[in-house]
C-alpha cells in the first residue's frame, strides 16, 4: 500500500462512493483532481474495480505522476495523512468560506500538504468534527466536482494544471494533437 505523501501538495479523498449511483461523478472528481493539479486521489466507499480501472487508465495516459488508490476505510486514509503531517480539509457548505482561508491554505500546501475530503451521500458528522478545517465554496449546496475545482484552482492557480503527458496542440480554432508523439506507458496510442 502506498503511503500518503503529504510533504506538500494536495491529495483528494472521495468518501461514500456508491458504485450504482456515483460512477460518473466520482470519475469526474478524479479527472478534475488530476487536471487541476492535485497530487493524487483516494477513492473510498463501495469497492468499484471498474471505476479504479478507468481512473487509472486515464492517469496512465495523461498524468503518470498522479496517484490513484482505493481504500475501503476513509478513516484509515485520514489516519495515514495525519501521521504524515497533512492538514485535513473537508469541503462542505457548512464550513467557513474559502476566500477567508486562502492565505493559510496556500501556506499549508507548500509546507505540510493537504488532504481534502469531498462527500457523495450524506457525510457522517464525524468528518465535520475530525477535519482541521471545514471549508465552504459558497453556503449553497452544489456539487463536489464544482467545489473541488474552485478549491484546487484558487490554491494552485493555472500552474497546477497538468499539461505533462499531453500531446494536444492547442488551437484557437479546430482540433489537433500529435499522433506520433511519445505517450506515457499504458496509453492506447490512439488520437481521437
Ligand atoms: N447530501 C450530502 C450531505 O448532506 O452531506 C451532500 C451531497 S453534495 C452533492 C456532495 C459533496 O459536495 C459534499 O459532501 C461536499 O463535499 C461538496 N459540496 C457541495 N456543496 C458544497 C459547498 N457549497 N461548499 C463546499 N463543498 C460542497
Amino acid at each position: 500500500m502506498q503511503p500518503v505523501q503529504c510533504a506538500e501538495g494536495i491529495y483528494v479523498l472521495r468518501i461514500g462512493h456508491r458504485a450504482w449511483r456515483d460512477k460518473r461523478v466520482t470519475t469526474h472528481v478524479a479527472l478534475s483532481s488530476m487536471a487541476l493539479g492535485a497530487s493524487g486521489i483516494f477513492l473510498s466507499g463501495e469497492e468499484d474495480p471498474n471505476l479504479v480501472q478507468s481512473v487509472t487508465r486515464a492517469r496512465d495516459r495523461w498524468a503518470p505522476h498522479f496517484s490513484v488508490e482505493y481504500s475501503r476505510s476513509w478513516r484509515e486514509v485520514v489516519g495515514r495523512a495525519r501521521s504524515m503531517g497533512c492538514a485535513v480539509v473537508h469541503l462542505t457548505m457548512y464550513g467557513v468560506e474559502l476566500r477567508f482561508l486562502l492565505d493559510g491554505l496556500r501556506a499549508l500546501v507548500g509546507t505540510r500538504g493537504i488532504l481534502v475530503i469531498v462527500g457523495a451521500e450524506k457525510v457522517p458528522r464525524e468528518v465535520y468534527e475530525l477535519a482541521d478545517l471545514n471549508v465552504a465554496v459558497t453556503h449553497l449546496p452544489h456539487s463536489e466536482v464544482a467545489a473541488l475545482a474552485v478549491f484546487l484552482h484558487d490554491l494552485l492557480g493555472y500552474g497546477g494544471s497538468a499539461a505533462r503527458g499531453s500531446s494536444i496542440l492547442p488551437q484557437l480554432r479546430g482540433k489537433l494533437s500529435l499522433p506520433g508523439a511519445p505517450r506515457p506507458p499504458g496509453s492506447s496510442g490512439r488520437s481521437s
